[in-house]
């Protein structure tokens, strides 16, 4: 018999709060036992709004945790060989352990040039060849911090996920890739879909695990959720509200979804909040790796 489902909302606010509470904890520890505290620096190129927010929570919250936390923001029209000194020098300072260079960056700087000089020891975004490469050979120990996120709240919510079906619509190197090899890795069987997909709706109705991760807002409806299946929404976008006001949807119908799901990640307040608490346990894991400790299991 099948009936009008209410959704358990997964709580990426609590969750993400949960975490920090064990990155304090841990840095702490980190401290008092060894004398290190992890430092994070962050590399701003340009002035795109969306982009100086994220940057600014990011430096807000190394510091609330008691990190080093260092800004540097380089103007619009920086060159490519500007952009790979401040990275060298960083790569080369002690006291940062992680290194974020916010993308996107301007035309004229390659991102590719900057992940191949990134030292993957402080590459806290996970971006950089050779941690793709370690998730691949499933060695990783900095993984990509909204993916992170993502598995941490399905082991919450889902726990065991051997053997489901997982759609992840979205191919990103960001998201999209690393998600894929984090929910292979769980042992669930995986599906990836893209603007090419045939079928999409048909896909997703069959996924047990209902990733989307596309920049399209609300793109996936509720008769493309399967009943009872988890609904991952990554998207954020920002859509017209009325009277010269914008609100924030996800890729995810969510009102139509939340009555089929079995639980749901709202938008804001799922995933999304995951993704800077992630980024503060990575810098604590490359600042532990980086003195040859072993990974704190946080
Ligand atoms: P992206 O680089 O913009 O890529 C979007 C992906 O969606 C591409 O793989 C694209 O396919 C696919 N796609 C586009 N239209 C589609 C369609 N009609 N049907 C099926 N697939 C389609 O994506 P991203 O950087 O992963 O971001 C995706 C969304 O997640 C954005 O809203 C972003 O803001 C959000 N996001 C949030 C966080 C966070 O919460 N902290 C982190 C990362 C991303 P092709 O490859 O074929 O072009």
């Amino acid at each position: 018999m099948t009936g009008v489902m209410s959704a358990i909302i997964i709580d990426g606010k609590a969750a993400s709060a949960k975490l920090r509470e064990r990155v304090v904890a841990e840095t702490a520890r980190l401290k008092s036992r060894h004398g290190i505290v992890p430092g994070l620096a962050t590399v701003l190129v340009g002035q795109d709004p969306a982009s100086e927010i994220y940057v600014r929570n990011k430096n807000k919250m190394a510091e609330a945790l008691g990190y080093k936390s260092v800004s540097f923001s380089l103007p619009q029209t920086a060159s490519e060989t500007e952009v790979l000194a401040k990275v060298k020098a960083l790569n080369d300072d002690k006291s940062v352990h992680g290194i974020l260079v916010q993308m996107p960056l301007p035309k004229q700087v390659r991102e590719e040039a900057v992940l191949d000089l990134l030292d993957p020891k402080k590459d806290v975004d996970a971006l950089t060849p050779t941690n793709a490469g370690l998730l691949l050979s499933g060695h990783a120990k900095l993984v990509s911090c909204t993916p992170a996120g993502m598995m941490m709240l399905l082991k919450e919510y889902v726990g065991d996920i051997t053997g489901k079906d997982a759609l992840v619509i979205g191919r990103s190197l960001l998201f999209g890739k690393p998600a894929a090899q984090l929910l292979l890795a769980a042992n669930a069987t995986v599906t990836m879909a893209h603007s090419k997909t045939r079928d999409l709706p048909g896909l997703a109705r069959r996924a047990d695990i209902l990733v989307a991760a596309i920049g399209k807002a609300e793109l996936v409806r509720g008769d493309w959720v399967k009943e009872g299946a988890t609904v991952i929404d990554v998207g954020i976008n920002r859509v017209d509200a009325g009277g010269g006001k914008t609100r924030v949807v996800g890729d995810v119908a969510y009102d139509e979804a939340h009555s089929r799901a079995g639980a749901i990640t709202p938008v804001p307040g799922g995933v999304g909040a995951m993704t800077i608490a992630c980024l503060m346990r990575n810098t604590l894991i490359a600042a532990s790796m980086q003195a040859g400790l072993p990974t704190p299991a946080i």
